[in-house]
C-alpha cells in the first residue's frame, strides 16, 4: 500500500437498512472522520452513478452550513478511468467514440485477413458496410470481456462444444474461432492508438490499482449492489490496504419477507477485505403503496395527473429528495413531461439517457433515408417523397429566415450543381423579404396532386412544375420547393462515401434550424447536439472515406442512433426529479411514483446474443443474464422501502402481451401472505369519462350553405359509402374539402401502383374489341406483354432506364394477370363488349319535383351469350363488398341500410348502366361482377376471383324496384335533410383506424 497519508478505517465496512439514506449517513460519518471539516478534498467518494454525487455535496453543505473543500466524488466509470490513467499501461491514453472504435475494430479485423490467419473473416471483412453489425456485437463483447477479466488466452480454451449445442448462428459459430485473435490484436490496436474503450479501462485499473499512489487518505466505496471482476479486484485491493471502506444497503424492506438474502451483496462482502457492521433491521412499515392499472402509457399518465392535481397546491418549493417520477424506459420521457410537467408551475430536473433515435430528428434523417432506398433513377417513392415534406420540421419551414439574407437562398439555389431543370421562376427573383409562410400548404398541395394522379413514383421536376400556380406576390413556392428537393433529396443522390452522407445530414440539419422551427420542440437543443456529435464522428477519421450504399448507410446510421443516448444531468438540483431507473441508485424520495411497471420494461427483457450463447458465457465465467432480474429486484426494493408514498403505474392487455411485472405481482403476494387474505393493496383504474367538451365530438348541424351545396352535389357510388359508415367522415372529405390522400399514405407498392397499371393494361388490352366480340387470340400472352411494357413506360420511363425492382414489378404484374387471362379466356370468348371505362352521369328522382345527379365510371360492359349485360368492376386492393340485401330487406334509416346494402357500388352501377344503354330497365337482364385481381396465382377457377351480385334465382326486378333504388334515395334525403346532423360513427374500428381525419379532426373514433 501506498497511499500518500496512510488511514486505515477502525469500524470498516457497513450495511445499512435498505430503506435507510446512504447519502445522509455518508455525509455525517465523513463529517465525523474530518472534525475541522472544511477540507475534505482528502476524502473520495465512489458512487456506481453520477447523480449522487449532487445530493452528497448538498448535503455536506447543509450540515457544514459554510464553503467547504468538498472531497473527491466519483462515479464508477470515472474512478475506473482515474486509476487507469494513473497505470503504466493507461497513461496518455484518450477516450474513443463510438464510431471510431467500430472502425477500428473493422480495420483489426480487416488486417487478421489480410495476413490470411482466418479464413472465415473476408465474409464479414469485405466492406465495412457488411462489417459494422458484428464490430458492434464485438465492442460490446470486448468491454464485457474487459470488465470480467477475461483473458485472450481463456478465450481460446473455450471448448467449441460448447458452442455446438448453443443455438447460435452459423455465422457467429463461423465467427468463434477468430475471436481470441481478435480481441488479442484488439487491446494491441487501442494501445497503438493511445485509446481506450470502458472495458479496457477497467481491465487497466484492476491490473494495476495495487501498485498505485493514492493521494486520499480514504476511499468510500458507497451504494454498490453487484459488481463485476474488474470491480470485484479493485474493491478487495483497496480493501486489503485498509483505504477503502465499503458501505451498501441490505436486508428486508417493508414489501420483502424477512429473510431475504441479496445474493450479489453476498459476494461483494465476500471480496471485501475487513470486518462489516450491521446495522440492518426491518424498517418501519408505515408506506402508503398505491397500484394503478391502466391499459397502455397514456391511461398510466391520465391517472397520474390526478395524483399530481392532489396534494400539489400547496406545496412551496420542492427539496431534491421529495418527489420523482421513475421511468424504467425512457420512451415516455416525452409524453410524461407534455402532460404533466408542460402546464404546471413546478420545476423539474431530468436525468436519464434518452435514445436518440426516439427523436423526431433521427426520424427526419431515416425518412431523407428512405426515400434514397425507395428511388429508382431520379424518380421518389410518393410515400417515402411525402414523409420527408411531412415531417414537423421541414413542413413548418419558413419561407423566409430572418437570419438569411435574400441574396445568400438566390445564390444557394443559382449554385446548386445537382439542379437538372429550371422551374419558371427564375433563380434571379429574389425572395420578398416579407415573406414568412411555410411550407404547410405546399406540402398538402402536393399530397392532393399525388393522389389525384395517383402517382406513386414521381420526379421532383414534376412536383416543381405542379405547385407553379401557387405562387403570388408573397409566397414564391416554386423557388423554395426546389431549395427544398436540394436539401431533403438531390444533395443525397449518388453519394458513395460515409463522410459524404455525413457531411449532407450536416448541411440538411443547420438548415432546419436556420429556416425552421425545429429549435422551438422541447429539449431540441440537446437533440441536436448529441445528432451533430454522431454526424461529426462519420465525418471525420477514415470511417469518412468508407464506401456504402444508400441502404448501408442507413442501416449503419439505425444502428447508431439506437445505441446513442443523449445524456440529461438534472442541474441544478431542484424540484421534481425525473429519473431512469438506474439513475435512483443511492437516493431515496418521500414519493415515489413509477411508470411502466410491466414485464419487459422492468425488469427488462433479456434478448438472445448472437454471438454469446447462454453456455459459453458460464464456461468463460461472464455473469448469467438471469442475474440482471435479481440486481433490478434489489434496486426496486431500496427505493421503496426509503419512499413514504409510492405510486406504481402499469398497464394490463393481454391482448397486445402486455402484464405486469413480476415485481408488483411479488408485492401483492407478499401483503396477502402477511395480511392472511386476498386484495390487501386496491389496484386503481382508469375513470372513464366520456368527452362531451370536445366540439368535434358534436355532431355537425346543417347549415343553409351546407344544404345549398348538398343540392347541387354529384353523388357518386364512393361518397355515399362514406357516408354510409360514417356521416361526419362524408362532411370532412366532401363538405369541407379536406381530401387527405388516405391512398397515398400506404408504405406498400400494390394498391396504388397495381390499381392504376391493371386499369390501364385491361382497358388498353380488351380495346381492340370495343363494341365488337371478344376473341382471345393464341398471343395471348405477348399481346399483354407488349401492353404491360407500354404501361410501365409510361410510368417509370423507357424500358432501358428501368431499375432492378421495375423489372421485378413487372415479372409479377405479368403472372398476375396472364393467370387473369387465362381463366378470363373460357368465360369472356364470344362476350360483346359494350364499353371501356364509361363515364356515367344521371338524375335521380327523389319525388315532389326534387332531383339529384349521381355518377360513376363503368370498369367495363359487356353481353353474354345468353343476352345478360353484365358491368364488371376491377378490384384490386380494397375488400370486396356487396350488398346482402334481399326481397325481404328492410331498408328504412342509415343504419338498416348500411347493413342491408353494403356497398352503394353494384346498385349504383346498374342504375347508370341502364339508363347509358337506354336498356328500358329490364333488370332481368342485367347484372354486375366485381373482379378482385389480388392473389391471382393459383386460381383455377375464375369464379373463385370474380363476386356475381345477383345469383340464379334472385328476384332481380324486386331487389332493384324495392330494395336498392328505395335505399339510395333514402341515403340521399337523409343526406339532404336539414334536421339530420353529420354524425360521428366509431362503431367500425377498422374504418376509424384508417381514416385520415381520426387524430385531428374528429378525435372520437
Ligand atoms: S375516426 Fe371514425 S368516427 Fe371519426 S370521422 Fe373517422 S370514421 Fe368517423
Amino acid at each position: 500500500m501506498k497511499a500518500s497519508k496512510s488511514h486505515k478505517f477502525r469500524q470498516q465496512h457497513v450495511s445499512l437498512p435498505l430503506g435507510s439514506s446512504l447519502v445522509g449517513w455518508l455525509a455525517e460519518d465523513i463529517l465525523a472522520r474530518e472534525p475541522e471539516g472544511r477540507d475534505l478534498s482528502g476524502t473520495a467518494v465512489v458512487f456506481p452513478g453520477r447523480r449522487p454525487a449532487l445530493y452528497l455535496r448538498r448535503e455536506l453543505g447543509r450540515l457544514i452550513g459554510g464553503p467547504f473543500h468538498p472531497p473527491r466524488i466519483f462515479d464508477i466509470d470515472s474512478f475506473m478511468a482515474y486509476t487507469a490513467g494513473r497505470s503504466p499501461g493507461g497513461s496518455g491514453r484518450r477516450d474513443a467514440g463510438q464510431v471510431e472504435l467500430l472502425h477500428l475494430v473493422y480495420a483489426t479485423a480487416r488486417d487478421m485477413e489480410a495476413d490470411g490467419e482466418h479464413l472465415l473473416l473476408p465474409a464479414v471483412t469485405s466492406s465495412f458496410e457488411g462489417f459494422f453489425f458484428w464490430g458492434l456485437k464485438f465492442l460490446d463483447l470486448f468491454d464485457e470481456f474487459g470488465t470480467e477479466l477475461v483473458p485472450p488466452a481463456r478465450i481460446k480454451q473455450a471448448v467449441p462444444s460448447a458452442l455446438a449445442d448453443a443455438g447460435i448462428t452459423e455465422e457467429a459459430r463461423g465467427l468463434w474461432p477468430v475471436l481470441p485473435g481478435l480481441y488479442s490484436k484488439w487491446l494491441d490496436a487501442l494501445a497503438g492508438n493511445s485509446l481506450w474503450s470502458r472495458g479496457e479501462k477497467y481491465r487497466i485499473a484492476a491490473e494495476h490499482v495495487d501498485r498505485l499512489e493514492w493521494p486520499f487518505s480514504k476511499i468510500y466505496l458507497a451504494g454498490f449492489a453487484a459488481l463485476n471482476r474488474a470491480e470485484e479486484k479493485v474493491f478487495s485491493v483497496l480493501t486489503r490496504l485498509g483505504i477503502a471502506r465499503v458501505v451498501v444497503q441490505d436486508g428486508p424492506s417493508p414489501w420483502t419477507v424477512n429473510d431475504v438474502r441479496w445474493k450479489h451483496l453476498e459476494r461483494l462482502r465476500s471480496v471485501c477485505h475487513g470486518t462489516w457492521d450491521h446495522q440492518i433491521n426491518r424498517s418501519p412499515n408505515h408506506q402508503f403503496l398505491h397500484l394503478h392499472q391502466g391499459f397502455d402509457l397514456h391511461s398510466q399518465i391520465h391517472m397520474a395527473e390526478d395524483v399530481f392535481a392532489r396534494n400539489l397546491e400547496d406545496r412551496g418549493k420542492l427539496a431534491p429528495d421529495q418527489e420523482a417520477v421513475v421511468l424504467p424506459r425512457p420512451e415516455p420521457l416525452i409524453p410524461v413531461l407534455s402532460r404533466l410537467f408542460e402546464d404546471a408551475a413546478f420545476p423539474y430536473n431530468i436525468s436519464m439517457g434518452y435514445p436518440l433515435e426516439r427523436t423526431a430528428l433521427a426520424r427526419l434523417l431515416a425518412s431523407v433515408f428512405d426515400a434514397q432506398e425507395g428511388r429508382i433513377n431520379d424518380k421518389y417513392y410518393a410515400p417515402h417523397y411525402l414523409a420527408v415534406l411531412r415531417h414537423p420540421y421541414i413542413k413548418s419551414l419558413r419561407l423566409h429566415s430572418p437570419s438569411t439574407s435574400d441574396q445568400q437562398i438566390t445564390k444557394s439555389l443559382a449554385t446548386d450543381t445537382h439542379r437538372h431543370t429550371q422551374t419558371a421562376q427564375s433563380t434571379d427573383q429574389p425572395i420578398n423579404r416579407s415573406t414568412d409562410s411555410s411550407l404547410r400548404s405546399v406540402v398538402h398541395f402536393l399530397e392532393a396532386w399525388l393522389a389525384r394522379e395517383k402517382r406513386s413514383f414521381v420526379r421532383l421536376e414534376e412536383l416543381e412544375k405542379a405547385i407553379a400556380h401557387l405562387d403570388e406576390k408573397d409566397f414564391p413556392a416554386s423557388q423554395f420547393l426546389p431549395h427544398v428537393h436540394q436539401m431533403c433529396f438531390k444533395a443525397f443522390e449518388g453519394l458513395k462515401k460515409i463522410g459524404e452522407h455525413a457531411t449532407a445530414l450536416k448541411s440538411l440539419l443547420e438548415w432546419t434550424v436556420e429556416y425552421g422551427a425545429a429549435t422551438g420542440y422541447p429539449l431540441s437543443g440537446e437533440f441536436m447536439t448529441a445528432m451533430a456529435g454522431l454526424l461529426d464522428e462519420l465525418e471525420a477519421g477514415p470511417v469518412s472515406r468508407e464506401a456504402a450504399s444508400a441502404t448501408g448507410i442507413h442501416s449503419l446510421f439505425c444502428h447508431l442512433v439506437r445505441q446513442t443516448r443523449i445524456p440529461f444531468q438534472g442541474v441544478p438540483l431542484e424540484g421534481f426529479q425525473i429519473l431512469g431507473f438506474l439513475e435512483t441508485r443511492c437516493l431515496e424520495f418521500q414519493r415515489v411514483m413509477i411508470f411502466d411497471l410491466n414485464e419487459g420494461v422492468l425488469p427488462p427483457e433479456s434478448r438472445p446474443d448472437p454471438i454469446m450463447p447462454p453456455d459459453l458465457r458460464k464456461y468463460l465465467g461472464l455473469p448469467d443474464k438471469k442475474q440482471a432480474v435479481e440486481i433490478s429486484r434489489y434496486h426496486f426494493q431500496r427505493l421503496l422501502a426509503g419512499a413514504g408514498e409510492i405510486h406504481l403505474f402499469f398497464s394490463e392487455d393481454k391482448g397486445k402481451g402486455r402484464i405486469r411485472s413480476r415485481f408488483i405481482e411479488e408485492l401483492i403476494w407478499e401483503a396477502e401472505k402477511r395480511a392472511g387474505r386476498r386484495d390487501v393493496i386496491p389496484i386503481h383504474g382508469p375513470v372513464m369519462f366520456q368527452r362531451p367538451g370536445i366540439p368535434s365530438a358534436l355532431p355537425v348541424k346543417k347549415s343553409l350553405q351546407v344544404i345549398d351545396f348538398l343540392s347541387a352535389f354529384t353523388f357518386s357510388a364512393t361518397a355515399l359509402d362514406t357516408y354510409l359508415s360514417c356521416p361526419f367522415r362524408f362532411y370532412a372529405k366532401y363538405v369541407l374539402g379536406l381530401d387527405a390522400p388516405d391512398v397515398i399514405d400506404r408504405d406498400e407498392i400494390d394498391p396504388l401502383l397495381v390499381g392504376t397499371l391493371v386499369h390501364d393494361i385491361l382497358r388498353e388490352f380488351y380495346l381492340p374489341w370495343l363494341d365488337r366480340e371478344i376473341q382471345f387470340s393464341a398471343d395471348r400472352d405477348n399481346d399483354l406483354m407488349t401492353k404491360s411494357d407500354m404501361a410501365l413506360e409510361g410510368t417509370f420511363g423507357s424500358k432501358a432506364e428501368w431499375s432492378g425492382s421495375v423489372r421485378l414489378f413487372r415479372e409479377v404484374l405479368l403472372y398476375r394477370l396472364s393467370n387473369f387471362l387465362r381463366l378470363e379466356r373460357e368465360h369472356a370468348q364470344g362476350h360483346m363488349l359494350m364499353g371501356l371505362e364509361v363515364p356515367c352521369k344521371m338524375d335521380l328522382n327523389l319525388g315532389r319535383g326534387r332531383k339529384v345527379r349521381v355518377k360513376g365510371v363503368l370498369d367495363r360492359v359487356e353481353k353474354d351469350r345468353k343476352g345478360t349485360v353484365w358491368v364488371i368492376d376491377y378490384k384490386t386492393g380494397s375488400r370486396i363488398q356487396l350488398p346482402r340485401a334481399t326481397v325481404a330487406s328492410k331498408v328504412s334509416g342509415r343504419e338498416t341500410i348500411k347493413q342491408e346494402i353494403v356497398s352503394f357500388q353494384m346498385p349504383m352501377y346498374l342504375l347508370l348502366c341502364d339508363r347509358h344503354y337506354g336498356l328500358g330497365s329490364g333488370w332481368s337482364g342485367i347484372n354486375a361482377a366485381l373482379y378482385g385481381l389480388r392473389g391471382l396465382a393459383g386460381s383455377s377457377n375464375l369464379n373463385a376471383l370474380r363476386a356475381v351480385l345477383f345469383k340464379q334465382g334472385d328476384s332481380r326486378d324486386k331487389i332493384v324496384k324495392d330494395i336498392y333504388v328505395p335505399a339510395l334515395k333514402a341515403i340521399i334525403e337523409e343526406i339532404l335533410d336539414p334536421e339530420v346532423p353529420f354524425a360521428h360513427d366509431p362503431s367500425d374500428f377498422g374504418h376509424c383506424r384508417t381514416c385520415p381525419y381520426s387524430r385531428r379532426l374528429c378525435k372520437v373514433g
